[in-house]
């Protein structure tokens, strides 16, 4: 047997390791602690209770009230929820709704799919750093406006947004607003009432949790529409016998970030600068996508001149390392990524780009054998490619 292939997953932005104490907090509910909740016998309401307990620790982190706390599959059912419910409550008042070009596909496909049923949608653009430009949003609310939705922060070039301003906007003209918190929730400190959040959206397999288990908050008071219609599980808003073992994991997912985040993001951030410092300066003709500064403390993304994303991260995969040449969904497709045409990158510049996203478990270690193989690599690359060579002679 040869050499065990070494791992380096630098992907956890389309998602992470469970932790061993969330895996462990989860199986009594599959094995000894199977009740359905909704039972009426003693044997079921230890289930009941843990989906209590686990609805209580996310409340409490967000500034919610337990009642405002909604679980649902994940991130793209949530953001489903959120719009589709709040178009149709609101339709009385008008048809109109405010997003921007840069959300993830679960609301940018929702917007589509409202259009078709006769809203209006306008898609916000945004600056270089890929920051919504209040001015705008400002101008593009009219007296129809019924929902604001705008991400936390972006899935793959990390850019936070003023969701504070936002969420101030919106509540001055009386419009609803959402926000997709999947990126930002456990690694950004997060209070909806300071923050004016009427919706948020969040997905456990972003924060070390379970898969196929996610959240949608909803404000007391926002009307809301039932999402599952069958039983009365989750308020009579999302009916099906609740995924126990899941919430079970979220909440001790959300426990465990919550506990950690000062210390865990500080360390990533860290890196993440280290790595984009080692990378800007070591590989010429290089651009870091997103804003500096003010971005997701584990995201680094580049373009690199004249190569292809696509064939960087084949290569990066034959030396063990995982990376995203965008988001998970549009991989597999030609198109560039929209969230890098929106920032203005012309198509051929969008088409080298590379997502890398760290982990608590990330390493500087690693970090240098990452920085090594893509200077490699790039280089390889550029030295097959008739346009280096063309930009090399005419230089
Ligand atoms: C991953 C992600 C989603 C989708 O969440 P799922 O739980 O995988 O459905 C939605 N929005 C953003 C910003 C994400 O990163």
């Amino acid at each position: 047997m040869g050499e065990e292939k070494r791992l380096i997953y630098l992907d956890n932005a389309a998602t992470t390791r469970t932790a061993p104490e969330v895996v462990e907090a989860m199986l009594p509910y599959f094995s000894e602690l199977y009740g359905n909740p909704s039972s009426v016998y003693e044997f079921s309401q230890k289930s009941k209770e843990a989906i209590t307990g686990a609805r209580e620790t996310i409340a409490k982190c967000l500034g919610a009230k337990t009642g405002e706390i909604y679980f649902t599959a994940g991130g793209s059912e949530s953001d489903n929820w959120a719009m589709k419910a709040a178009a149709e409550a609101y339709r009385g008042k008008g048809n109109h709704i405010i997003t921007s070009k840069i959300e993830h596909h679960a609301v940018l496909h929702t917007g589509a799919w409202l259009e078709k049923q006769g809203f209006e949608v306008t898609y916000l653009d945004v600056d270089e750093n890929g920051t919504v430009k209040l001015e705008e949003l400002k101008k593009a609310i009219r007296p129809t406006t019924i929902l604001i939705s705008i991400m936390f922060a972006n899935n793959e070039i990390g850019t936070i947004q003023p969701v504070k301003e936002i969420g101030a906007i919106a509540k001055e003209h009386g419009i609803v607003f959402h926000t997709d918190a999947v990126q930002a929730f456990g690694q950004l400190p997060i209070h909806v009432d300071e923050l004016n959040i009427d919706m948020l959206s969040s997905s456990a397999h972003k924060l070390n949790g379970p898969k196929g288990i996610g959240f949608l908050y909803i404000r007391k008071g926002v009307k809301i529409r039932s999402f599952i219609h069958g039983g009365a599980q989750e308020r009579k808003r999302r009916a099906g016998t609740e995924n126990v073992p899941g919430i079970v994991g979220y909440g001790a997912a959300v426990e465990r970030a919550m506990k950690t985040m000062e210390e865990r993001t500080a360390r990533e951030r860290e890196l993440r600068d280290y790595l984009i410092d080692r990378v800007l300066r070591e590989i010429p003709y290089t651009r870091l996508n997103g804003h500096r500064t003010n971005r997701l403390p584990n995201n680094a993304n580049f373009s690199f001149q004249f190569i292809e994303g696509e064939s960087l991260l084949i290569m990066l995969d034959m030396e063990g390392i995982c990376g995203s040449s965008g988001s998970a969904c549009t991989s597999g497709s030609l198109d560039p990524s929209h969230v890098l045409l929106a920032i203005g990158l012309p198509h051929e510049i969008a088409h080298g780009s590379l997502r890398l996203t760290l982990s608590e478990e990330t390493t500087r270690e690693e970090l240098d054998y990452v920085v090594e193989s893509i200077r490699k690599i790039v280089e390889k690359l550029r030295n097959m490619s008739p346009l280096y060579e063309d930009f090399m002679r005419r230089r």
